[in-house]
């Protein structure tokens, strides 16, 4: 365990906050001994120093999951790693206090919500996939036969094998067990490579792995820079698939790593989401669902709704209601009940945002709340309403990943879906209105892998979740993260 700076307040880290390397069930500092440090964004200061993966470290990790791939963990049944899978879901609930906390200290968000979504959300992925455990099964397929002789031919799914797992900051645990909880369900094992902006999380999960009886090296957590741990594990010849989600740039880079060995890849990346209101809708509800689509997470969610596409009628009224939203969020400590809004997860992440509310005003958009940064320290960013838009604007055709919404009218259906469509990306939608054979038809007409009708971006881990286009490629989650997770195999008996 390494050194917590001197300037972390009463609310900081908990008591032996893991921050190192956990290779094969063994924690240790990085093969070179380095270390990078990790801020508090609520504050801008330095949090704790956290070792930093080498490519050696990688290259041991994948060696232990290797190891395991083959060794007991290959060999247990699936209801036995069902049963772990349920045991490490009750320790997230056990440890939901401390692991909120961590997420609100690294990632800067109000520690509530990590409460109501992070957390349940984390320990209900494992507790879905405990349940797919002992139920992957394959078919018995009829054939035409074999040079005249009957066959019996039957298919399996096998585990994938040693999956590398990359994860970003904004959600980490919950993301993370996106990715482990299928993996394991379906018999990989795993080296996962967390976020450098917010590891704490997932490092604390690997306690609870630990604890949960897994065996040692089934899963490993490698921290550790993009460059360095992240590209070694998207380029070592010893994983047989990438799980990632981050952004459309690393993305590219992974995609084209993982080429060379002809890794499998789910690529679960960036969005710039469409929310629709039509003529008819609940007002009151779209604007509520509209400005939580926007502003939860500090608008650092990849679903993130910040293409607001409004019938004119409802227009101006939409515009002050979310300009209304905006101005009620209370923007400060995540440790503060009051606060609704905390900091984005470092100066980058603050001065991108910044930088794209400045091309909304020089492209001409009109401010109609927010549009700057707050007195003081730390990385806040006022949530901000553009108005008077269009979608050929920089602030609406790329991602922002902030708390900054773009609203534009649109005055027939036909012409709200062609504005919807005309992205990069295709993550997810949302369609608000009250006539629901409309909303089916205009659910079929979106292209975006996750719709919601009546509200924002709906996650569970029974629904598949990924994108379209520039949104990535592959699904995680319900029967579709099993899929994506196994290999598929058919057997044939000639008969
Ligand atoms: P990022 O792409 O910068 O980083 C993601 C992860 O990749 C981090 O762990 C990082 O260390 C690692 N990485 C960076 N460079 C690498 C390299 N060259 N090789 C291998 N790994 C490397 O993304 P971010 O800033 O952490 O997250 C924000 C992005 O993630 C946004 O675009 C957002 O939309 C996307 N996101 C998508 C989803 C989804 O489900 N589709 C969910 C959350 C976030």
């Amino acid at each position: 365990m390494t050194a917590v700076h001197e300037n972390v307040s009463a609310t900081g880290l908990p008591d032996g906050t893991a921050t190192q390397l956990f290779i094969g069930g063994q924690w240790r500092p990085a093969s070179d001994g380095g270390t990078f440090t990790d801020l508090n964004p609520a504050t801008g200061k330095p949090l704790v120093d956290v070792s930093a993966g080498t490519a050696q470290d990688i290259d041991d990790a994948v060696c232990a999951a290797r190891t395991q791939l083959n060794g007991e963990w290959g060999s247990l049944p699936g209801a036995a790693r069902g049963r772990i899978l349920n045991k490490v879901a009750d320790l997230i609930e056990r440890d939901g206090e401390i692991l909120a906390r961590l997420e609100a200290l690294d990632v800067g968000k109000p520690v509530g919500q990590p409460t109501m979504l992070d957390i349940p959300m984390a320990a209900g992925t494992f507790r879905h996939f405990a349940g797919w455990a002992d139920k992957i099964t394959g078919q018995s397929i009829p054939t035409a036969g074999y040079f005249g002789r009957p066959t019996h031919s039957y298919t399996v799914r096998e585990p994938v094998g040693v999956i590398g797992a990359i994860v970003p900051w904004n959600t980490p645990l919950m993301i993370s067990a996106w990715k482990i909880a299928p993996a394991l369900a379906a018999g990989n094992t795993l080296v996962v490579k967390p976020p450098e902006d917010a590891p704490l999380s997932i490092l604390h999960l690997a306690t609870l792995l630990e604890e949960a009886g897994l065996p040692a090296g089934t899963v490993n957590i490698v921290p550790g820079l993009g460059e360095v741990a992240g590209d070694a594990l998207a380029g070592n010849p010893g994983v047989d698939k990438i799980s990632f989600t981050g952004s459309p740039r690393v993305g590219r880079i992974i995609a084209k790593r993982a080429a060379d060995t002809f890794k499998r890849t789910t690529l679960e990346l960036g969005g710039k989401s469409p929310q629709i209101i039509l003529p008819d809708a609940d007002l009151d509800a779209a604007i509520n669902g509209t400005a939580m689509g926007l502003f939860f997470n500090q608008g650092e969610v990849c679903a993130a709704g910040t293409r607001i596409l409004v019938h004119r009628s409802l227009y101006s009224q939409v515009v002050d209601g979310l300009a209304a939203a905006a101005s009620a969020q209370v923007l400060g400590d995540p440790f503060d009940p009051a606060t609704t809004m905390g900091a984005l997860v470092n100066a980058k992440q603050r001065d991108t945002v910044l930088g794209y509310i400045e091309a909304g005003r020089s492209e001409g958009a009109r401010v109609a709340a927010g549009g700057g940064r707050p007195d003081g320290d730390g990385f806040f960013v006022q949530p901000t309403i553009f108005a008077d838009a269009n979608n050929d604007m920089k602030i609406a055709r790329e991602e922002i990943f902030g708390p900054v919404g773009t609203v534009i009218a649109f005055d027939t259906t036909d012409e709200a879906i062609t504005i919807a469509n005309a992205t990069d990306y295709g993550l997810a939608a949302s369609i608000w209105t009250r006539d629901v054979s409309h909303a089916h038809t205009l659910a079929g007409k979106v292209r975006a892998g996750a719709v919601a009708v009546n509200g924002w971006a709906p996650i569970d881990p029974a629904l598949p979740w990924g994108g379209m286009k520039t949104s990535g490629t592959g699904r995680e989650l319900g029967w579709a993260g099993i899929e994506a997770n196994t290999e598929e195999k058919v057997v044939t008996i000639i008969l």
